[in-house]
């Protein structure tokens, strides 16, 4: 009989507060979503188990607290991360500026290998709108798909646009950045 081996994956949630950091995990993890989650405290820790392809891999999750009071210990958590997402919320743009500036600290202080994936939530809460006009117009939308692509393309990292709320994009998050991290 063959046994799977399982590899572990540490990986850590970061970003400004509220753009859905713990909402992500949980869709992940549970295949749910709370309307009004209450804020994480420090941070929270998940696991989720998940076959890709032959392997086994056992997500350890770090999901940290945006706010600027944790930001002192958020090295503790990155210290042995493997991949790390970094989320913003494509309605506020602001929330991108705060991921450029995570992702800046993850490449200077995190381990030189880390995997960087670059996530834009609430897609849910974009809505295209019939202008008439050939270029097709969004409503609610403060980040541009193709902006925030170049910059994670210039920077190294994994980019992907999700809801949380709907599910979308969520699972290839965590498949994507297992299939970059090589498992021994
Ligand atoms: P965190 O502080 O980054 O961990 O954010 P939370 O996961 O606590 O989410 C903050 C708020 O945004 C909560 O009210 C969530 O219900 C809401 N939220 C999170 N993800 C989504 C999403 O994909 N779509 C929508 N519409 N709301 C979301
Ligand atoms: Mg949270």
């Amino acid at each position: 009989k063959l046994v799977a081996l399982t590899h572990k994956l540490f990986l850590l949630q970061t970003g400004e507060a509220a753009v859905g950091k713990s909402s992500l995990v949980l869709r992940f993890v549970n295949d749910e979503f709370q309307e009004n989650k209450e804020p994480t405290i420090g941070a929270a820790f998940l696991t989720q188990k998940c076959r890709l392809e032959d392997k086994v891999i056992k997500f350890e999750i770090w999901d940290t607290a945006g706010q600027e009071r944790f930001h002192s210990l958020a090295p503790m958590y990155y210290r042995n991360a493997q991949a790390a997402v970094v989320v913003y919320d494509v309605t506020k743009a602001a929330s991108l500026d705060k991921a450029k500036s995570w992702v800046k600290e993850l490449q200077r202080q995190a381990n030189p290998n880390i995997v960087i994936a670059l996530a834009g939530n609430k897609i849910d809460l974009v809505q295209p709108v019939d202008d008439g006009e050939e270029d097709p117009v969004e409503s609610g939308r403060q980040v541009p798909t193709e902006e925030a692509k170049a910059y994670a393309l210039e920077a190294g990292l994994l980019f992907f646009e999700t809801s949380a709320k709907k599910g979308d994009g969520v699972r290839d998050v965590f498949t994507e950045i297992a299939k970059k991290i090589p498992l021994e």
